[in-house]
């Protein structure tokens, strides 16, 4: 049921030249499901030639062609969403139905970015002498790096890889050594549609020298790195000393503000849905509860009832609301941010322990009065523990919610149309969501502020990171 996972490398399917490969495990399970091959400098190196002779040919083809191209991709993933969702929750663990859903959205993905990379305009400027044209073009960046996460495989890639194909630019993703065979699906919808073999090129093994590798490298024009904040300053940092274009999607704390006016049955629902999903894996989940004192009983008792109702277990399971964590090193983060919230105070009102002892299952779990110096009020949680804070006016929230460094997501709850409107323009955040959970769509901006990053992943922005803006002026003989 599992594929082999290969490299893509120069429009062939295979295994790294040293022949070393590394065990992917079913978190369901903790058992081993397969390989993933470890690229070699030689295989990286090939890599980046295919991607400067895929960059001369596919800029070349003009965007009405590329989106061609792109639809048909969009479509074969359409196509092909039963298997591949059986492959993601194998290696990730996230129930089918969520593993669907992040399928069909990518086809969306796609969709967009070629339709939009036909609007790549530029602009004539108004010249201050006659006969004097000011012309402004868009031009693709070049090859681009681009090093993707597990908790999302095909929705973290194929945003990246749609903005880099969709503007002329060849690509070499670095994806997830935990959850490798639905980004190489993803990478095979592409081929299967016509992407030129040297355009796309796929690579797993040890991500540190990858990504030490690859971003000085002058092939490389162009670096997106999706992942934890501390690996990302190194990153851009890196990018930083050698001049590469980057954009960064980061870690984030999300504050979740129920105002006193809130309707707390639509807050409790959605937000108990956004918490859960993908075990918390998800970088906009959110994490950090501030809820009126007024209303904070109300809330807790659902939220905790919602919890508790939730079904952890194997994602291929039907009924299963909940899968695993992805890997051991979460399971491990969710039992010290547990042990720290205890000692330090906080009232845990339900779960805060591992299920069984086989595969990486954690129980949906709610502490509330949680202190400002418990690890989990200012690390990022990334899994399935809520921390819930009573707050007493409308300045405490904003302040609490604009504290950490990090500034990805943002949710309030309210009914007064004032409140709202603060909220829009106080919180310190790439995105704000208000009444519901409208984040994450193809045409939407996508970014963080702060720690959270920069760049966007969405929308007309997303576009305008993989290309060069230049200025041809010319004057009449
Ligand atoms: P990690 O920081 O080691 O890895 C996160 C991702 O970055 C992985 O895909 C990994 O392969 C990659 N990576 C790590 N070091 C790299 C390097 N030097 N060069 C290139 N890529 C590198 O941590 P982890 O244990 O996999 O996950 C833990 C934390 O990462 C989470 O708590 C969360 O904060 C963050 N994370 C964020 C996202 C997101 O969507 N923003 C996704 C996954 C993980």
């Amino acid at each position: 049921m599992y594929p082999n996972v290969l490299l893509h490398i120069a429009g062939t399917w295979r295994g790294a030249s040293t022949g070393e490969a590394i065990p992917v495990l079913n978190p369901a399970t903790a058992e081993p499901i397969g390989t993933v091959p470890v690229a070699s400098r030689a295989d990286l190196d090939e890599a980046l030639d295919a991607a400067k002779r895929g960059f001369r040919a596919w800029r070349a083809v003009s965007a009405y062609e590329r989106a061609k191209i792109m639809k048909k991709a969009a479509n074969l993933l359409r196509e092909r969403v039963e298997d591949v969702a059986r492959i993601m929750t194998l290696e990730q663990g996230k129930p089918l139905a969520e593993a669907k859903l992040e399928i069909m959205n990518g086809a969306d993905t796609i969709e967009w970015f070629a339709e939009e990379g036909k609007r790549a305009y530029g602009r004539v400027v108004p010249a201050r002498a006659e006969g004097v044209l000011n012309i402004v073009t868009k031009e693709p960046v070049g090859p681009v790096a681009a090093f993707t996460p597990w908790n999302f495989p095909i929705n973290q890639a194929v945003r990246k890889v749609s903005a880099a194909l969709c503007t002329g630019c060849s690509v070499i993703l670095k994806g997830p050594e935990d959850t490798p065979a639905s980004c190489a699906e993803l990478v095979k919808v592409f081929l299967d549609a016509g992407v030129p073999g040297d355009v796309i090129g796929l690579v797993f093994g040890r991500p540190a020298e990858i990504s030490e590798y690859l971003i000085p490298h002058p092939v490389i024009r162009k670096v997106s790195f999706t992942g934890s904040t501390a690996v990302g300053k190194q990153l851009a940092a890196l990018a930083g000393q050698h001049m590469k274009r980057v954009t960064m999607e980061l870690g984030g704390h999300a504050p979740a503000i129920v105002f006193k006016d809130a309707d707390v049955a639509k807050a409790v629902k959605l937000l108990g849905a956004a918490k859960y999903r993908n075990a918390g894996q998800v970088c906009i989940s959110p994490t950090r509860f501030l809820v009126h004192d007024s209303i904070f009983e109300e809330f807790v008792d659902g939220f905790v009832q919602v919890s508790r109702s939730i079904k952890v277990g194997d994602g291929l399971q039907p009924d299963t609301k909940m899968g695993p964590l992805a890997h051991a090193r979460r399971v491990e983060a969710m039992e010290a941010f547990v042990a720290d919230a205890k000692a330090k105070g906080a009232e845990l009102r339900t779960g805060g322990s591992r299920i069984g002892n086989q595969g990486y299952f954690f129980e949906p779990t709610v502490f509330t009065d949680v202190p400002l110096d418990a690890r989990i009020m200012n690390e990022e949680p990334f899994g399935p523990v809520a921390a819930i804070r009573r707050f007493k006016d409308e300045e405490e929230a904003f302040e609490e919610a604009n504290r950490l460094p990090y500034g990805l997501a943002a949710y309030a709850y309210t009914r007064s149309a004032e409140t709202a409107t603060k909220l829009g323009s106080v919180i310190e955040s790439g995105m704000v969501s208000i009444n519901h959970h409208g984040l994450g769509i193809p045409e939407l901006p996508f970014g963080g502020v702060k720690d959270s990053g920069y760049g966007s992943e969405g929308g007309s922005e997303a576009i305008e990171a993989y290309l060069n803006t230049k200025l041809v002026s010319q004057a009449a003989l």
